[in-house]
C-alpha cells in the first residue's frame, strides 16, 4: 500500500494539488529494467510525474513522456493512463555517473539537454502533441516549465527518487501543484512559503514517514482544502503474447524464420516492462498458417 496517490482541490478551487508516494512502483521498475541509480532516478521520477498526470485524465485517455535528451541515458519513456498504471523505461539503464556537485545522483547530466514531448490520446481523431525544450532535464522543473508554457498553468512540480546504499529504492514521490486562472495573491504567497518545506526534496520526508496525506497538508497549509480523490497506483504494462504475435506476422515468415535460424530463437522483449517473448519454429508455423487463413 506505499503507491498511494491523491488529489485535493484548495481556497475554493483557486489550487489543486497531486501527490503521490510511488516507492514500490518505482523499485519495481528499477528490478524490471536493471537501472543503475541514476537511471532508477531519472527513470523514477519520470513515472512519479506520469502518474500523478494521469489523475488529470479520464476513463480510458492516457498519456505519454518522454525525455528526448543527449545525456548518456539516451531517453526516457512513460505512459500512464487514468485507471493507475503507468510504465516506462530508459534506453540506456545501466549507464552510472558521478555524483553532481551537491552530492546527489545527476539526472540533469544523464537526460541532457534536448526535448520534452507531452503526447495525450484522448480518445480524439488525433492525440494531442506539446513539447518544450528541456530546461534542466531534472524532470520536474522539466515538467513545471511544460506546465507554464505549453498549458498555460502556473504550476510547481517536485519529483524525488532516494536510491540506498544497496541500489534498491529507499523513497520515492512527488508532487503537482497547479493554481488556476483566478488565485489570489495571498494564496499564491502562502504556497510559495509552503513550498520552502519541499526545497529539501520530497524524499527526506517520506523517509521521515510522511503519508500522502501529511505532505498535502504541508504543501496547503493555512489554505482550506479537501481531498478529493486517493487512489492506488501500480507499475503496469498492456503488452501480451498477441500483440507479440503481430509484430512477428509483420516481420513476414521468411524474416521471422531467419532470425530464428542465425540467433537459435526468435525472443521479442516489450520496451515498456522488459518481458520477454519467445517464438519457437512451431510457434512460426502455427501462427504464420493463421494469418494466411485469415487472409
Ligand atoms: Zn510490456
Amino acid at each position: 500500500m506505499r503507491n498511494i496517490l491523491v488529489r485535493a482541490s484548495g481556497a475554493q478551487g483557486q489550487v489543486r494539488v497531486f501527490v503521490g508516494i510511488t516507492t514500490d512502483l518505482v523499485e519495481d521498475a528499477r528490478q524490471r529494467h536493471y537501472t543503475s541509480p541514476v537511471a532508477s532516478a531519472a527513470l523514477g521520477r519520470a513515472l512519479t510525474g506520469g502518474a500523478l498526470m494521469g489523475m488529470m485524465l479520464k476513463e480510458g485517455q492516457q498519456i505519454s513522456l518522454q525525455f528526448l535528451g543527449d545525456g548518456p541515458l539516451g531517453g526516457v519513456f512513460v505512459i500512464a493512463d487514468a485507471e493507475g498504471s503507468v510504465r516506462g523505461y530508459v534506453r540506456h539503464p545501466e549507464v552510472e555517473l558521478d555524483l553532481n556537485s551537491q552530492g546527489k545522483l545527476d539526472v540533469a547530466k544523464g537526460i541532457g539537454t534536448g526535448t520534452l514531448y507531452v503526447i495525450k490520446d484522448l480518445g480524439l481523431k488525433e492525440p494531442y502533441r506539446g513539447s518544450v525544450p528541456l530546461t534542466s532535464g531534472e524532470v520536474g522543473e522539466d515538467l513545471t516549465y511544460y506546465f507554464t508554457k505549453s498549458e498555460q498553468t502556473p504550476s510547481a512540480v517536485g519529483l524525488g527518487v532516494l536510491v540506498d546504499t544497496d541500489f534498491s529504492v529507499k523513497a520515492a514521490g512527488g508532487f503537482i501543484l497547479q493554481l488556476l486562472p483566478d488565485a489570489k495573491e495571498e494564496v499564491i504567497q502562502r504556497l510559495e512559503s509552503n513550498l520552502e518545506v519541499f526545497s529539501g526534496g520530497v524524499t527526506g520526508l517520506i523517509t521521515e514517514g510522511k503519508s500522502v496525506q501529511d505532505l498535502i497538508a504541508l504543501l496547503l497549509d493555512g489554505i482550506e482544502y479537501q481531498i478529493t480523490e486517493e487512489r492506488e497506483v501500480h507499475f503496469r504494462c498492456k503488452c501480451n503474447r498477441e500483440k507479440l504475435e503481430q509484430i512477428v506476422i509483420s516481420l513476414g515468415e521468411q524474416e521471422a524464420r531467419e532470425i530464428l535460424e542465425t540467433e537459435k530463437q526468435l525472443e521479442l522483449t516489450c520496451h515498456f516492462c522488459n518481458e520477454k517473448y519467445q517464438f519457437t519454429s512451431e510457434d512460426l508455423h502455427h501462427l504464420f498458417r493463421q494469418a494466411k487463413k485469415e487472409e
